[in-house]
């Protein structure tokens, strides 16, 4: 069941005027200031859209079904890429995903993608694509990154941490393949109760493209031999390859 009209209106009316110390080192805090229905091509679900107090930073939440006072809600934490979500870019692999996450999340109730708007690893679109431009010269992400004057990873956990908490979610299992993201969410105080491998099933389209990746720790070659580094900070898994059966290794004791 999705949040109820008279709810949301409740919800909103608390949010009109929330603010907090905040979380994390940078103080964020968020309000929710707006939640609508959004049929996708990946199913029924809300959206819950997040102003942040401190920055002006927008974020949305994509919801199936109630989450408020759930336990063990299944949440994906995604990373805005203008270029692969919206794009199709090639040259990452955020909008496979994403898709993965809301296909997965469409079929929970309830559950949770959390799209953060943290483009290019935290330093932004344009810097991403000056970033890029370096990497066609050459230069690995990091480099490309750092080149620029940022570090390697500038994301911050601590708005999705809040997000969780302004939608009064008791527990989350991750949808992630990277376990820093469960000690750095547990870290901000958000508690995880578990993993879910998050596995790409390929097709015939994209089985080569997704196996070069998969088959690089962290780092995967693209058609060019560039190589590049997961914008997501979440190695990709892809479904009938290596590490078992992923699916029957689902874990609730990360
Ligand atoms: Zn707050
Ligand atoms: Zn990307």
């Amino acid at each position: 069941m999705p949040i109820p009209a008279a709810d949301i209106d409740a919800i909103l009316k608390r949010e009109a005027d929330h603010d907090c110390p905040g979380v994390g080192e940078k103080h964020i805090c968020v309000r929710i200031v707006g939640i609508a229905e959004l049929p996708t091509r990946f199913g029924e679900f809300q959206i819950a859209a997040f102003w942040n107090n401190r920055d002006g930073k927008e974020h949305v939440a994509i919801l199936r079904g109630d989450p408020r006072g759930a336990e063990d809600v299944p949440t994906r934490v995604h990373s805005e890429c203008l270029t692969g979500d919206a794009l199709g870019s090639l040259r990452c692999d955020c909008r496979d995903q994403l898709e993965v996450s809301l296909r997965r999340i469409s079929t929970e109730d309830p559950g949770l993608v959390l799209y953060l708007r943290q483009e290019g690893r935290g330093i932004g679109l344009l810097n991403k694509i000056r970033a890029y431009a370096l990497q066609d010269k050459g230069l690995d992400t990091v480099e490309a990154n750092l080149a620029l004057g940022f570090r390697d990873d500038e994301r911050d956990y601590a708005i999705a941490a809040h997000m969780l908490g302004s939608l009064s979610v008791r527990s989350i299992r991750l949808l992630t393949n990277n376990p820093s993201k469960i000690s750095q969410l547990t870290a901000l105080g958000v508690k995880v109760a578990g993993r879910i491998p998050h596995v790409i099933p390929p097709n015939p389209h994209n089985r080569f493209y997704l196996e070069t990746k998969a088959g690089r720790s962290g780092h995967w070659i693209d058609f060019e031999g560039k190589p590049h580094l997961p914008e997501q900070s979440d190695p990709v898994r892809v479904e009938g390859m290596g590490e078992g059966d992923a699916r029957a290794t689902e874990a609730r004791d990360a």
